[in-house]
């Protein structure tokens, strides 16, 4: 990603003393700090961050079907596509990806990442990847965006 294999340029201005720029080298626009890096860089975020956001929802709904028995076609998590609907042979467990939530009425926010039907309970899974600074918001986000779905 960077071409430096120093620190980041933030670091090395506060530890080291140094004079060189602090800001970001893909944005040029914030400071270049670990959760920029992470999780907040505008440059980043068109196309790596939703890459890795994709491929912990893969491996997750690899390891839902793997725990509930879904029939896994893939030996190694790394090479499984999800498919949008998998059911379990006797219909028990349903896995959904990234499908629209049926409801009796208009709900704006009803295609979590993950939606697994089991008996009469459905667990809704919608993942974020922040920063540490910024788990708690992240939940709360996710809480309230899917709050019209619990009952
Ligand atoms: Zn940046």
């Amino acid at each position: 990603m960077f071409n430096d294999d120093d620190d980041d340029n933030n670091n090395n201005n506060k530890i080291l003393n140094t004079q060189t720029n602090s800001k970001c080298r893909l944005c040029q626009q914030f400071d270049e700090t670990i959760d920029h890096i992470i999780s907040a860089c505008p440059m980043l975020a068109k196309e790596q961050y939703i890459q890795r956001h994709d491929t912990v929802c893969a491996q997750l709904h690899f390891n839902i079907r793997k725990e509930t028995a879904v029939q896994v076609d893939k030996k190694h998590s790394y090479e499984h596509v999800p498919k949008s609907v998998e059911t379990t042979q006797g219909g028990k467990v349903t896995v959904l990806w990234k499908r629209t939530v049926q409801t009796d009425r208009t709900i704006p926010n009803n295609k979590p990442d993950i939606h697994h039907n089991e008996k009469e309970t459905c667990l809704l899974i919608d993942v974020a990847i922040s920063g540490d600074i910024n788990v708690i918001k992240k939940e709360a986000e996710k809480i309230l965006k899917y709050k019209n779905l619990t009952m």
